[in-house]
């Protein structure tokens, strides 16, 4: 890729979250991820092309060197910050413009530093047959959201151990508009039905988890799009029954791919959680489940690395006062404190080397709120599986009969969160947690 001969006709729409926008490119495995800011943000639109720069370069440090440690090397993909030419980044705004879902459009894309991440497109496999095929790889993003129940002594509010986060801010969501319906999605349940409320790519997108679309009807014409990719091409089943064999096929992959080890001679298990008590899930799909995830699998490092929030935000949100406090007698520490960075090695030792229990230092308030926004990050990232049919060298082998698959599982979205959003963090848990005993409890 020359940067200075940059053409939005090589760039295509791919797909975008809350923060930023991402293109991809028709001929290359790269993609570039652009950031947004609101339109009534003025401050984020003024930002120099020197502060942009930093702003993308401490979310491949913080990647680098604080998540790849804790998440595992090979689930993590590095990427690197680039210059644009403006020109460029002006056209590929107007061009992608029409692709974008409305609901997104509150933000607009960053037109004015130039500066993005490139990444590699994790929808292709690197060493990929399937071309020969000419079947895309398929690609299944999850979002796997906080994993456990806080057991932390400073919960105050005894439904924060007995329902999960994810299902409280649904309620709340839901009541404010935001969501048009209950998603049957948990991953404490971790049920495989479940884990179809996420998005699946062809090549195109495929399926995604709609609003307000009738569940079933979806998986019926999912099931449609998977069939050439799980079913033998002479198969004569028809109809439901296929249905049913191709979305079972589809959860076994899937599974498999979140459940595998990195070394399949290690297979302690860790201690699961219990189950989140809102799930709409059936009891039946509930009772079979297994409470312990192979350690190691991209599952576990997940969970390991949000349980680093273990005082919960109610625990921690005193600490956090500490270190304002410290800040404002002592300004000049933040920097050796690494309160906004930079993200490098010793930032990951602060947050390895915090004292367990709490001894009134300053040390332990910064590596707790470290820990925290670290937590938030896992809690916040998608893992992407992407699946291609044959299958010789590369990638795990499954299912060595019938149809095979190579996989690849990578981690994504790694953006470090800021410290400041902290005070806001802990008035959003409060609102939420209040919203549902509000609203879900009687008499109340
Ligand atoms: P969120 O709102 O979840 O915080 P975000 O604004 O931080 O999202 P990302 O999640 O990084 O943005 O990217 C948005 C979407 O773009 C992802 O959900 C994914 O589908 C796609 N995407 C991002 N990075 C890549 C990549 N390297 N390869 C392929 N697709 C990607
Ligand atoms: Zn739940
Ligand atoms: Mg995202
Ligand atoms: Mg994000």
């Amino acid at each position: 890729m020359e940067l200075d001969k940059m053409d939005e006709n090589d760039w295509k729409y791919h797909g975008e979250g809350n923060k930023s926008l991402v293109v991809s490119n028709v001929q290359h495995a790269r993609v570039l991820r652009l950031l947004k800011y609101s339109t009534e943000d003025a401050e984020n639109s003024h930002k120099t092309t020197e502060q942009a720069f930093r702003h993308i370069q401490n979310i491949v440090d913080y990647s680098q060197n604080v998540m790849k440690p804790l998440l595992g090397e090979k689930f993590i993909h590095n990427g690197e910050a680039v210059k644009l030419p403006l020109d460029f980044v002006r056209q590929l705004s107007l061009k992608v413009q029409q692709e974008r879902p409305e609901s997104r459009c509150d933000k607009v894309m960053d037109t004015f530093s130039g500066c993005a991440l490139c990444l590699p497109n994790l929808t292709q496999l690197s060493s990929c047959c399937c071309c020969r095929e000419h079947r895309p790889p398929l690609c299944i993003e999850i979002k796997p959201k906080c994993g456990f129940l806080p057991s932390s002594r400073h919960v105050t509010k005894e439904i924060k151990n007995q329902v999960c986060r994810f299902c409280m801010h649904q309620h709340f969501k839901l009541a404010h508009g935001k969501w048009k319906r209950l998603s049957r999605y948990c991953l404490i349940t971790q049920t495989a039905v479940s884990l179809l409320s996420v998005s699946i790519q062809g090549g195109e997108c495929i399926y995604s988890c709609k609003d307000d679309a009738d569940v079933l009807q979806d998986l019926d014409e999912l099931a449609q799009h998977l069939r050439p990719y799980f079913l033998p091409s002479g198969s004569l089943m028809n109809g439901h029954q296929s249905s049913k064999v191709v979305l079972n096929e589809l959860i076994q992959v899937i599974v498999s791919a979140l459940l595998s080890s990195w070394d399949p001679r290690k297979t302690h298990l860790s201690e699961g959680r219990v189950r989140c008590e809102a799930s709409l899930l059936h009891r039946d799909l509930l009772r079979n489940t297994n409470h312990c995830l192979p350690k190691d699998c991209v599952l576990d490092k997940i969970l390991g690395t949000q349980m680093l929030d273990n005082l919960d935000i109610e625990g921690l949100n005193p600490l956090f006062k500490r270190v304002e406090q410290h800040l404002q007698d002592f300004p000049k520490e933040r920097s050796s404190l690494q309160i906004d960075g930079p993200y490098t090695h010793s930032f990951l030792e602060k947050i390895q080397k915090c004292p367990t229990e709490d001894d009134g230092s300053i040390e332990y308030a910064v590596g707790k709120v470290h820990q925290y926004r670290v937590a938030m990050t896992a809690k916040d990232c998608s893992i992407m599986i992407t699946i291609a049919t044959c299958g010789e060298e590369d990638g795990l082998e499954i299912q060595p009969s019938k149809p095979r698959f190579t996989y690849s599982v990578s981690i994504l979205d790694l953006d470090p969160k800021p410290y400041e959003s902290i005070p806001h963090q802990s008035r959003l848990d409060s609102k939420i947690v209040n919203h549902y005993l509000r609203s879900t409890l009687p008499n109340n």
